[in-house]
């Protein structure tokens, strides 16, 4: 059982005590402090939010609170209901709204929601501004509407239509190159929204969809985190209907991951790879994903002439230096494709959109495209400590250790070696440090992590 307050939300497990769980007193509480929050920060109070969820059991009662508690504080409630987390960001700039409210714990199992807050760009909003709403909660600095000044509610069922139209007219996006190869494709939306967003997109674009577990009821079929220990079932159906590939979603379908015709893994990694090049295939620009993303996006970009750069880990972060460097491509390893053209928030549904272009413009089969690619592997361990060891300063030492290499402070340590890479980063609830490596070979990488391990060690 587990509260986490952030500066991006509020996350925790449905039920048991107030404030060690996501309780309907801590729904209230959050919502009422981000409600509150935008009200300071706008100099009104009759704001309009979108709110929108995943299809978690937890989600409809969730829901009921929150759009409940901001109808108390005057706030007019536009509630689309079954959504996805890409689908309410889009919404929120639509409708001109002050903001947003997703619910939804991503990848997490059942047991989890989670609040998530977008301020008027339909954007995650910034650490700074999530530790105001956090203080806001915590000291219940909350001023409800009198009975005349509720707010209104209204709800939307056009919100996925108005989602894929604006993907279909992306200059980027080919939908007549893809009709034409009329791919067969097998979707796994674990249950979730992706079932309801990603189908009508996919027939649009004049594929024959496959459906697994596309029943938005909450009951995850598997584990939601679209890694490959989890995708056993659609990789075998891949197989069996013979299908082009595999479309696999997170819950709130912000995590994008494919399948090759033959059953196996696109590899998370490489969905972002696939849709840069694409991309910078046509035009030049800067590529940017986190530190612990692949190197391959690096390599595809020098292949386009176009520059690479990576940001701390953190959907917020890759956003502010997709700005900041005025990036066409971004996102993050883990299948998150932030296309600013559309919005700069990670999408799987223009994900899919522009990596179904790219393979049919390629005029090639999946695992052929994949191929195209250059192969890495990636390596996860970690190191435990003991509580008196200060963390901070053993990663100076790593640092100071390798300074003759290229080494990355932004997040972490991260040393670019020239064929391999590794990136320590300290948890902020264990004595851990994690390490993330990547190298040419599976053996290779995870030497360098237990090498890694050994030299930590040495400097303890
Ligand atoms: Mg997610």
């Amino acid at each position: 059982m587990a509260l986490i307050k952030s500066i991006s939300g509020i996350r925790g497990t449905i039920g048991g005590k107030v404030n060690e769980n996501l309780t309907p007193l801590d729904v209230v509480k959050f919502t009422s402090a981000f409600g509150t929050w935008l009200q300071n920060n706008k100099n009104k109070k009759n704001l309009t939010l979108v709110v929108g969820r995943d299809a978690r059991i937890s989600g409809a009662m969730v829901n009921s609170l929150v759009t409940a508690t901001l109808q108390g504080l005057g706030i007019h409630v536009i509630d689309l209901g079954l959504s996805t987390t890409p689908t309410v960001e889009v919404m929120v700039t639509e409708v001109h709204a002050d903001g947003g409210i997703i619910l939804t714990a991503s990848h997490n199992p059942k047991q989890w929601n989670a609040l998530k807050l977008l301020n008027e760009k339909g954007e995650f909003i910034t650490a700074e501004n999530g530790t105001e709403v956090l203080k806001l909660a915590e000291n219940e600095d909350f001023n409800y509407a009198e009975v005349d000044d509720l707010g209104k509610y209204e709800t939307r069922n056009d919100a996925f239509n108005i989602h894929i139209q604006k993907i279909l007219d992306l200059p980027m996006v080919d939908a007549e190159a893809i009709k034409a190869k009329k791919f067969k494709v097998v979707l796994d939306a674990v249950n979730s929204t992706g079932g309801l967003a990603l189908p009508p997109l996919l027939e649009k674009l004049g594929c024959e969809v496959v459906e697994l577990y596309c029943e938005p009821n909450g009951q995850f079929p598997h584990n939601p985190e679209p890694l490959k220990e989890h995708l056993t079932d659609i990789c075998n159906l891949v197989k069996e209907t013979k299908a082009d590939l595999g479309i696999v979603v997170d819950p709130d379908v912000d995590r994008l991951a494919l399948i090759d015709e033959n059953g196996e893994m696109f590899g998370e990694e490489y969905t972002l790879v696939a849709v840069a090049d694409y991309l910078l295939k046509h035009k030049k620009g800067i590529a940017i994903s986190n530190l612990s993303s692949s190197r391959a996006l690096r390599d595809v970009a020098q292949n386009h002439q176009s520059d690479y750069f990576a940001s701390a880990v953190g959907e917020v972060n890759v956003v502010t230096l997709m700005k900041e460097k005025n990036a066409v491509i971004g996102g993050e390893g883990n299948g998150g494709i932030i296309y600013p053209d559309l919005h700069y928030g990670r999408d799987s549904l223009v994900g899919v959109a522009l990596f179904l272009t790219h393979l049919a413009k390629e005029n090639k089969t999946v695992s052929e495209l994949r191929d195209t690619y250059p192969a890495y592997f990636m390596g996860k361990k970690k190191i435990e400590l003991t509580p008196e060891i200060d963390v901070d300063a053993l990663l100076t030492k790593v640092e100071k250790e390798y300074q003759n290499e290229d080494v990355s402070t932004v997040d972490g340590v991260k040393i670019d070696f020239p064929e391999n890479w590794v990136h320590l980063r300290k948890s902020n609830t264990e004595p851990i440090i994690r390490i993330y490596t990547e190298a040419k070979s599976q053996e290779e990488a995870d030497k360098l992590g237990d090498d890694m391990i050994a030299k930590i060690k040495s400097l303890i």
